[in-house]
């Protein structure tokens, strides 16, 4: 059933499609942890605030995205289309729209001008930006995407194709991506704010330190990252993740319960946490023992309806969600989220 005012996109392939496709295409979604029902010949899942109906039928098979708004209907048919590249290519490039708005960027696209950089404590820098497309922001998720052109370069950004297909720029005009948390977001005055962990050798590092008011980038969002919902949670990550753990704490209910576990370069990079009476905070400092990874480790059993919620270095998160899936963390009781990757 379609709620009124939901925004829907619809295509359909006509032609022979391979055995197993459906399965194929529902082990790729199971992958992702996506929500989805299978009935005979008809796949549906909810995935990026929106709805997918997937139906085979005798010349081939017909998609369907519902959603309550243009941002959301604009990624989830992004991710549809992601997902139809990996499990029928062929269909995919022939594949064409209904509701792809003939704009020239991706209406989750938005530039964003420096307002003014600072430090905030030892290795943050704080960014604050002006952006005329900050009300779409609101809504979605507490991170989005930074994108910087190229030094000295007239900057190129993405572009929407009929198809709805998203074309970044590529070679000398390439974008460098990099996903953040925002601290505040103050839609009435079209402001944001967020704070990057300064890291040697980051190209978000090296921009920031020299931006100067007024240098315009490009900002993508909302990118996902919900508040989780739980009694009990145990909460954990390095520096990257805490900007994330703090606005996730600041909406924490005052009769919360459970932990905090930060991992920082040193005892310097540990700036002030306002928690819940009934929540605990361990710092752990970086190459002492076994660092985050093995904290997360010593873990030998879950509290009732516990919610686990991991960001760091890719193999601390790896290793993480494999040791709490022993433990019998339900798929939907945990957040495990590669916020970075070892070079
Ligand atoms: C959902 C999400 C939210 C995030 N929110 C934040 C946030 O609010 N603040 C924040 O600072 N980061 C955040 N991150 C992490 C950030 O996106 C990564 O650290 C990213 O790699 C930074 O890009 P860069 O341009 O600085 O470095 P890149 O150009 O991507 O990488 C350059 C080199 O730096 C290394 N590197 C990357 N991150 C680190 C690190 N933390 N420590 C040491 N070396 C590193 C890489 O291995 C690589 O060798 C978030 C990530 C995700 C997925």
């Amino acid at each position: 059933m379609v709620l009124p005012d939901r925004s829907i996109s619809a295509s359909r392939y006509d032609g022979p499609l391979p055995e197993g496709f459906l399965s194929r295409l529902r082990a790729q979604l199971e992958d992702y942890d996506i929500p989805l029902q299978q009935r005979g010949h008809q796949l549906t899942a909810r995935y990026t605030q929106a709805d997918i109906t997937l139906r085979l039928d005798h010349a081939g098979f017909a998609v369907q995205i519902a959603a309550e708004g243009e941002v959301p209907l604009h990624q989830c048919r992004e991710s549809v289309i992601y997902f139809l590249d990996a499990a029928l290519p062929e269909a995919s490039a022939r594949m064409t729209w209904s509701d792809v708005n003939a704009r020239r960027t991706p209406p989750n696209f938005h530039l964003a001008a420096v307002l003014g950089t600072r430090p905030i404590s030892p290795g943050f820098l704080r960014v604050e930006m002006a952006c005329d497309g900050i009300a779409a922001l609101q809504e979605g998720g507490m991170h989005f995407s930074l994108l910087l052109p190229p030094e000295g370069t007239t900057p190129r950004w993405p572009e929407l194709t009929e198809q709805g297909r998203t074309i970044w720029p590529d070679g000398a005009c390439a974008l460098h991506r990099a996903a953040y948390t925002f601290v505040w977001l103050d839609a009435k005055a079209g402001r944001f704010a967020f704070d990057i962990f300064e890291h040697e050798g980051g190209r978000t590092t090296d921009w920031a330190r020299r931006a100067r008011p007024g240098e315009t980038v490009g900002v993508m969002g909302p990118g996902g990252g919900e508040f989780p919902e739980a009694d009990h949670i145990l909460l954990a990550g390095d520096e990257t993740a805490l900007p994330a753990i703090r606005r996730i704490l600041e909406q924490s209910p005052a009769d919360r319960r459970g932990t905090v576990i930060l991992e920082t370069a040193s005892e310097q990079h540990r700036p002030a946490l306002i928690l819940p009476e009934g929540m605990a905070l361990r710092w752990i400092t970086r190459g002492h023992g076994g660092g985050l990874g093995a904290a997360l480790n010593e873990v030998r059993g879950l509290e009732d309806g516990q919610f686990v919620w991991v960001a760091a270095e890719k193999s601390v998160v790896r290793s993480a969600k494999a040791h709490f899936k022993e433990l019998g963390l339900p798929r939907e009781r945990g957040y495990f989220s590669a916020y970075w990757t070892k070079g």
